[in-house]
């Protein structure tokens, strides 16, 4: 077992240029440190769909939506009959009704959704009483109970209303003010924008001054929000904001030496960020459908619900007497809609990968590998995902790792019958009528948000070139050989 701890630095939607151009400015002076001791990759894969919630399940257990069954930010449980939502937008959230929400974020996406099957690095390293620690990142499932936290004003707030309950998360776990397993005087304003780098910060070097972790997930989500906001191409201030809490756990240390010589160091983004220049009216388009709203009706008469989240949609099929019929119609309606870009369904043992007027058909199992060394067989159309072969390889360069993406996003069981990506520069409205129209977005299959940033110095290879192409399922990987534990990854599909 590595005698040195580890820290995994989320930072959420951080794009490559982005953090190249910050460290050209010298603005982020401890990542360029890290990037010129470690190994650097540009093109991380992001899981598909590329929101936070698939992609932070994807980070901590390896696996893709398939196995950790997190579909989306906006979905609908067919168990339930309801829409769960993860906070896409504050109207968004007050079409489904507040508190519900942050039930769902705060507690039944751990508790409920996030598949007991997979474990989470944090999960792993409990087991093997490894001490482990977490600022607030939307999955903190551990093998420790945190009861609320009563120690401000704020946290008594909310812990009397809306968070009561208790969860299983790492050894010490700050979450949002609502959890702090130890006193520390550091706030987050409940999670406010602009607070939560702030909170990690303050906690990450609090806990490195006393030596109280060997792997601490430190989550730096403000530059997600900055690019929402502002777009892509300022996140070059975000990523400053971000190294800057990395410089207070170096001080805490000594140094960035001293830092280094005490703990590997991993950060990685979840997915990139797109500019948004056209908004979606999937709602609007499908007018004479008839739609399962958030606020429903009662009467359960439904055809289909949709999935709303950001620069991906899902349509669920409810009630028909042709199931596979009614999704082929959808998703032909759908790639009607100016701005979205493909479709993609199963239909006998195969997915179907439907832009307008074109098909492409796959399945696993054939000769054509892909950069993973997986097997597929492919018909149809290959310039629906821009396909090339050659010499018995898959190059998808539009689409990275697309088939993968597109076979774990289908087979996850509470996705919708039919799953949409968008155009570059289109985004779809969520349920509260949001976009981020002039900012950033991401949830595609596209390049252009599915490639995010991984970096790792003091553990890990010693080159890039060991993986022919990373994803963001490495990392969870990548923590668990730090530690020499044997992968309880289950097998991919
Ligand atoms: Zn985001």
């Amino acid at each position: 077992m590595s005698s040195r701890g580890l820290i995994l630095a989320v930072i959420d939607g951080l794009r490559p240029d982005a953090l190249e151009r910050a460290v050209a400015d010298g603005t982020a002076p401890v990542l360029a440190r890290l990037m010129g001791e470690g190994v650097y990759v540009d093109d991380c894969v992001a899981s598909f769909p590329s929101v936070t919630p698939v992609c932070a399940a994807s980070i901590t257990t390896g696996v893709g939506p398939d196995q950790h069954l997190i579909p989306s930010m906006n979905w609908y449980h067919r168990e339930e009959r309801r829409y769960v939502e993860y906070g896409s937008s504050f109207a968004a959230a007050r079409k489904q009704r507040i508190a519900r929400t942050l039930g769902d974020t705060v507690y039944a996406m751990n508790r409920d959704h996030l598949s007991p099957a997979t474990p989470t690095i944090f999960e792993s390293l409990d087991d093997e009483g490894l001490r482990t620690a977490g600022t607030t990142y939307l999955i903190y499932r551990g093998r420790h109970t945190h009861q609320p936290a009563r120690h401000s004003r704020l946290a008594r707030f909310a812990t009397s209303t809306f968070f009561r309950e208790s969860v299983q998360g790492p050894g010490d776990l700050f979450y949002a003010d609502i959890f702090a397993s130890r006193p520390m005087g550091c706030r987050s304003q409940l999670g406010m924008t602009g607070v939560r780098d702030q909170h990690s910060g303050c906690v990450g070097a609090e806990l490195v001054a006393t030596d109280e972790f060997d792997f601490l997930l430190l989550s730096l989500p403000d530059n997600d929000s900055h690019s929402h906001k502002h777009g892509p191409a300022a996140q070059v201030e975000s990523v400053a904001v971000a190294d800057r809490q990395l410089a207070r756990l170096a001080d805490a240390a000594g140094g960035v030496d001293q830092l280094l010589d005490r703990y590997g160091i991993i950060v990685a983004a979840d997915h990139g960020h797109d500019h948004v220049s056209q908004r979606v009216d999937l709602l609007a388009a499908f007018s004479e459908w008839w739609v399962r709203t958030p606020r429903d009706s009662g009467i359960e008469a439904e055809e289909i619900a949709l999935g709303l989240a950001q620069r991906s949609a899902m349509i669920y099929v409810l009630k028909s007497d042709s199931p596979t019929h009614t999704a082929e119609r959808a998703a032909a309606d759908a790639l009607r809609v100016s701005g979205v870009d493909l479709a993609m369904l199963l239909g006998s043992g195969e997915a179907r990968v439907l832009r307008l007027g074109s098909e492409l058909r796959f399945a696993p199992g054939g000769d054509l590998l892909d950069a993973h060394g997986r097997g597929w067989s492919v018909e149809g159309d290959l310039s629906v995902l821009g396909m090339k072969t050659a010499d018995g390889m898959i190059v998808t360069p539009d689409y990275p790792d697309a088939l993968r993406r597109i076979w774990s996003a289908l087979n996850c069981s509470t996705a919708g019958d039919v799953l949409l990506s968008a155009a570059p520069g289109a985004e779809f409205l969520d349920w509260g009528g949001s976009s981020h129209l002039g900012g950033g977005s991401h949830g595609s299959l596209h390049r252009v948000d599915s490639h995010g940033v991984l970096l790792w110095a003091g553990t890990g290879p010693d080159s890039r070139s060991a993986r022919e192409e990373w994803s963001i399922r490495d990392v969870a990987g990548l923590v668990r050989e730090h530690f020499n534990l044997d992968s309880q990854v289950p097998a991919d599909s």
